[in-house]
């Protein structure tokens, strides 16, 4: 089956179903992702119903109608090849996004996405998220913070929340060990002003690998200490002092 059709299949499995313009919109990514994926390491997942479940699915189990409002701004951390931001973004074409990576040959792809499919209200941003975020033009200027397959929960809580306003949140999407995770990230999600994670486990369409979406409320301001250096996070976690 093409792409397309595994696409639309799956969503509407999913209970997301696509409108044609974004099924459209997202075969044309599709050919992208597998074109440039042939001269650079962007996915490993390349057969047209993966695709579609461990992407597309994947990335739409971010997406919750009472968050994602008109205008939400939005920014996804590590977005790789564009998951689960560029997704959501096609899906829902009303959120103000920033997609943010370290690698520049991946934001090259990106950029090369939102010209094909001419997408606006889209940025796509090089940097680490450590430095990044101590920049005043980014710092607490998002709705929401999301990532996904970046780093264990507690570092990433470091490299989201100080992105995100009091009152928005960060959610990021897990695997089978979320519930050890968010256990951990409990202690760092205070110092950096969040709230206790919170979760909600995902079904993807024929698969049952107890994934879930966990969010992190905004509650204070993050310190100014924070994110510590590029690096440090990963190195130090803040939950795990002894390490
Ligand atoms: N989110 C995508 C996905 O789910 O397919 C990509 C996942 S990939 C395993 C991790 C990505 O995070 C890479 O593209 C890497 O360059 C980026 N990354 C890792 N640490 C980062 C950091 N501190 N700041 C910004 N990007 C980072």
């Amino acid at each position: 089956m093409e792409f397309r059709e595994e696409a639309e299949r799956a969503t509407a499995a999913f209970g997301m179903p696509l409108a044609a313009p974004q099924a459209e919109q997202l075969a044309a990514y599709y050919e992208l992702l597998t074109d440039w994926n042939r001269k650079m390491n962007l996915t490993a997942i390349t057969e047209p119903r993966e695709v579609a479940v461990k992407h597309v699915a994947d990335s739409l189990s971010a997406f919750d109608a009472a968050i994602f409002t008109e205008g939400v701004r939005v920014i996804d951390v590590g977005t790789g090849a564009g998951f689960p931001g560029l997704v959501l973004k096609i899906y829902f074409p009303s959120m103000d996004l920033v997609l943010l990576d370290a690698l520049q040959k991946r934001v090259k792809f990106l950029e090369a996405v939102v010209a094909a499919l001419g997408l606006s209200g889209v940025s796509c941003l090089h940097g680490r998220a450590e430095e990044t975020a101590r920049q005043k033009k980014w710092r607490e200027r998002f709705d929401l913070a999301i990532a996904r397959a970046v780093a264990r929960l507690d570092v990433l809580a470091e490299y989201t929340l100080p992105f995100v306003r009091v009152g928005g949140a960060a959610l990021a999407l897990k695997g089978a060990r979320y519930a050890e995770e968010m256990a951990e990230a409990e202690q760092t999600a205070k110092i950096l002003g969040g709230g206790k994670p919170t979760a909600k486990p995902i079904k993807l369409p024929g698969l049952d690998d107890g994934r879930a979406v966990v969010r992190i409320d905004k509650e204070r301001p993050t310190p100014a200490a924070y994110p510590r250096k590029a690096g440090t996070p990963e190195k130090k976690p803040l939950g795990q002092p002894g390490k």
